[in-house]
């Protein structure tokens, strides 16, 4: 019986679309089970038994025909992903025979679920919190392996063990509150207690201060980070660009201003997804073709969040850089001499007093030198030095959870200041029942429907 009143059962497609091996058809709810049993013919006659594979034919009752040999597992409710009576048929992927079948499994009473459903169903029947269930699409998202790890470790429960931590000192706090509400007389002795210093900072502040910190750092991963290589013509923009992505994507010419458009791709920085645009050269003399690349590589520099300001080591240092660092309102560009073959140790110096306040870095784009310490100062300067996580313990927060965590933080700093300046506690408590709130929307205990339907509608269909 589905615990959020729910009743109807939902279907999907559970697999992408396109052709491959096989493809999946999810039923859930209180009438999956009479679904399959119509529409499904086990090749041998024997009722179908939970968590177990059946081998049989998905035929049209109405018109007996036969639409796919396929293999079904009944999962009966509450031992599936949720809750419910669950039916999944495994059929061959191509497009007509799933939505075929899908088509079959709605005309015997199912509806479409909407994007998420399932997830939801598996939240509101209280199979997983609301961190799990983000878990699952941040699962589904991850562009790069320490993202999976991310989404793996929420997924076993990581961060919902340590809300949970918090939650319970909070709890604590709320009980020694009500005893100096019940027992006035006693209150300056159980105030005392409760002071800032004791429990508030260990327990709770520093907790929620270390997941900010990490949600912080950590969602670079999740969201990735954007980066635009900038420099005039031929100083191996392109050259760096395809060096660090492994490809041949931009097109490396000895002739000045080749690259006329702006050329994106992504790629994979111990972690952190990164798109990576290459500008069109700045010149002093322009065709107008050029002209708009470089409006464009102007509004770009606006907008992402770290630069290479790629320099050639072969020519002597220019004014025209610095320059450029300035009429941009570059704050730390990543000025990285090319071309690092063809220069001496007495050039480099004579580059590094240059540009003396951005700490420059050699590489040579063409022969793949000191791109591990481009890389190394990419990392540094995305997350501020502190890398993305402890080592061990991957919990990172999302952008949401987030929100709530902040929310969470200027609630108990509140109280701490309430006590204190021994504010009567019924006062306190309030301010102790927002902060329990706000937390409560990470793991979904006080989350609204609104935010509800925010989290899930960002899930694929069948999910
Ligand atoms: P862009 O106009 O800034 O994109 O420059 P390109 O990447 O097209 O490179 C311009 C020229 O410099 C090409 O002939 C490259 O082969 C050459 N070049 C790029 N990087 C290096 C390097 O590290 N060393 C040397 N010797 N030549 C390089």
């Amino acid at each position: 019986m589905p615990l959020h009143g729910d009743e109807d059962t939902i279907a999907a497609i559970a697999t992408p679309p396109g052709a491959g091996g096989i493809g999946i058809i999810r039923i859930s709810g209180s009438g999956a089970r009479g679904i399959g049993e119509r529409i499904f013919k086990p090749a041998a006659s024997r009722p179908l038994v939970s968590h177990r594979l059946t081998y049989g034919h998905i035929t049209d009752p109405d018109s007996g025909k036969t639409i796919d040999e396929v293999m079904l597992c009944l999962m009966r409710a509450p031992n599936s992903y949720t809750r419910e009576d669950v039916v999944e048929i495994q059929a061959h992927a191509g497009h007509i025979t799933l939505t075929t079948i899908l088509a079959l499994a709605i005309r015997f009473g199912a509806r479409l679920a909407g994007p998420g459903e399932f997830t939801k169903r598996a939240f509101l029947n209280g199979r997983i919190d609301l961190t799990r269930a983000e878990a699952v699409l941040e699962l589904m998202n991850a562009r790069t392996p320490e993202g999976l790890d991310l989404a793996a470790g929420h997924l076993q429960g990581g961060l919902a063990e340590r809300i949970m931590g918090i939650k319970d000192a909070l709890i604590s706090l709320r009980a020694a509150l009500e005893v100096a509400i019940d027992f006035p007389e006693d209150e300056v002795e159980v105030i005392a207690d409760l002071l800032p210093g004791r429990d508030i900072e260990p327990r709770i502040i520093a907790p929620l201060k270390g997941l900010i910190s990490a949600a912080h750092r950590g969602n670079v991963v999740r969201q990735g980070v954007s980066l635009a290589i900038c420099g005039r013509p031929n100083v191996g923009k392109s050259s760096l660009l395809n060096a660090v992505i492994g490809r041949e994507r931009a097109i490396v010419s000895d002739i000045a201003g080749t690259t006329r458009d702006l050329i994106e791709e992504s790629f994979d920085l111990k972690g952190i997804p990164v798109r990576i645009t290459d500008t069109a050269g700045i010149r002093a003399h322009l065709d107008p073709v050029e002209e708009i690349g470089i409006r464009k590589a102007k509004e770009l520099l606006g907008q992402v969040e770290v630069v290479i300001l790629v320099v050639d080591g072969s020519l002597p240092p220019d004014r025209q850089d610095l320059d450029f660092i300035k009429e941009n309102g570059l704050s730390s560009p990543l000025v990285a001499i090319n071309k690092r073959d063809l220069i001496s140790e007495e050039t480099m110096d004579r580059f590094r007093d240059f540009f003396k306040s951005h700490d420059p870095i050699f590489i040579s784009a063409r022969k793949g030198e000191g791109l591990d310490l481009l890389a190394d100062r990419l990392f540094t300067m995305i997350t501020g030095g502190e890398g993305l996580w402890d080592p061990g313990e991957a919990c990172v927060p999302n952008l949401r959870q987030l929100s709530a965590l902040e929310k969470t933080l200027a609630a108990v700093l509140q109280v701490k200041e309430a006590l204190a300046k021994e504010i009567p506690p019924d006062l306190v408590a309030v301010d102790l029942q927002g902060a329990l709130e706000a937390l409560g929307q990470i793991s979904g205990e006080t989350t609204t429907e609104e935010i509800l339907d925010r989290v899930f509608a960002d899930f694929c269909l069948g999910k």
